[in-house]
């Protein structure tokens, strides 16, 4: 079991709102949440993943 909850199709086209990086999938697994941490060494906000669901939000991520 992966633990992976986002289709492959839709983790393609995601991308970091703040940024326009690609997204990396962490997390998932030993209870700890899922998340979509952006790939810019800059940038590094993590987003939270509601149901299979990422909350691409600037906001509402997770600084680095
Ligand atoms: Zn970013």
């Amino acid at each position: 079991m992966s633990g992976t909850t986002i289709a492959p199709w839709l983790r393609e086209i995601l991308r970091c709102p703040a940024c326009r990086a690609r997204l990396r999938d962490e997390g998932g697994g030993q209870g700890r949440p899922e998340e979509l941490v952006c790939t810019s060494g800059e940038c590094g906000l993590a987003y939270r993943v509601e149901d299979g669901i990422p909350v691409l939000l600037v906001d509402e991520a997770r600084r680095p």
